[in-house]
């Protein structure tokens, strides 16, 4: 188990504001990511709607709220983890 951690930069106009971390569990494609959620990581939320899950965040600073889809979110942690990346800045996100 390894962790990637969340954060926002705003594209490097603040700051790095931390959202929380993902837990991720698993390897090569069997790689299952989860979000922490709670008092502590105030900045991540995860809900399910019709279909896939939808991951959402919340940067406290710039108020950007990126909505992840759960594919996507597979997707990212996987190329980090093999990029040997342990840091998302949801703010490069495409959302
Ligand atoms: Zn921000």
């Amino acid at each position: 188990m390894s962790t990637l951690k969340v954060i926002c930069t705003n594209r490097g106009r603040h700051p790095r504001a931390r959202l929380g971390p993902i837990t991720v569990d698993g390897g090569g494609s069997d790689v299952r990511p989860r979000f922490e959620r709670g008092r502590r990581h105030p900045g991540v939320t995860a809900r399910t709607g019709r279909g896939q899950a939808v991951y959402e965040t919340r940067c406290p600073r710039c108020g950007r709220n990126p909505r992840i889809p759960e594919g996507d979110l597979f997707r990212i942690t996987v190329e980090y983890k093999a990029a040997g990346r342990d840091t998302l800045d949801i703010s490069h996100l495409p959302y």
